[in-house]
């Protein structure tokens, strides 16, 4: 998922329509208020920010992502119509990882996404699909089936189910599938969890299997690419 931030609608709109039809999810926002409340509500891969902005600008809104820990390592990309040398270096100074200046070309914006995703690491972004055992995941496309048919998962169960596969091969504990799938650290909670593997395991049914308890530790999904 990226976000974009750019007041501008027919920059936003072209961003957003072009990245979802080369295979990502995005949305756009006019303001850092809208943004920050999707924010509070999905962790995006990557967040593309305007500098010039009505109100807070892209360079506050950049401080305040690093300052919080949740937020602190998220890929940003700069989008400015300044393209002067000081723009840059103020830009890469207040932390961010990349920076484009305008007018830019779609492909060069896709490119240049594709590229500080794979810097950021397998965790961060990029379509990501899954397949083994008769179990297929798209994560962009938000589509499960087994066994060519298709499953029908509530968000949490979808959401749960595809962290597990990010994470394939390592044991998650309760707490910390909490704190990635429903965002809040919840003593007691991890009930919750469990709850949702059983359902999940029932819904996947001849692959319901791969989701492995880890007695006393948590779950973990097999590994696989
Ligand atoms: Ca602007």
């Amino acid at each position: 998922m990226i976000y974009l931030v750019e007041d501008e609608a027919n920059i936003r709109e072209l961003v957003v329509y072009t990245l979802q039809n080369t295979g990502f999810e995005a949305r756009g926002f006019a303001s850092g208020d809208a943004f920050r409340k999707a924010l509070s509500e999905r962790m995006p891969d990557l967040v593309l920010l305007d500098i010039m902005l009505p109100g807070e600008d892209g360079l506050g809104i950049l401080k305040q992502l690093r300052a919080s820990d949740r937020t602190a390592k998220l890929p940003v990309m700069m989008l400015t119509a300044k393209g002067t040398e000081y723009d840059k270096v103020l830009g890469l100074d207040s932390g961010a990882d990349d920076y484009l200046p305008k007018p830019f070309g779609m492909m060069e914006l896709v490119a240049r996404i594709k590229s500080l995703l794979r810097r950021a690491g397998p965790s961060a972004g990029a379509p990501e699909e899954y397949s083994t055992d008769g179990l297929f995941v798209s994560v962009p496309r938000h589509i499960v089936t087994v066994d060519g048919a298709e499953v029908s998962l509530t968000r949490k169960e979808f959401d749960l189910l595809a962290f597990l596969l990010k994470n394939a091969g390592l044991v998650m504990t309760r707490d910390r599938i909490l704190s990635a799938v429903w965002e809040y650290d919840f003593e007691g909670e991890t009930r919750t969890v469990d709850t949702h593997i059983l359902t999940l395991r029932g819904k996947l049914g001849p692959c319901g299997g791969l989701i492995r308890t880890v007695r006393g530790l948590g779950y973990k999904i097999g590994e696989f690419k």
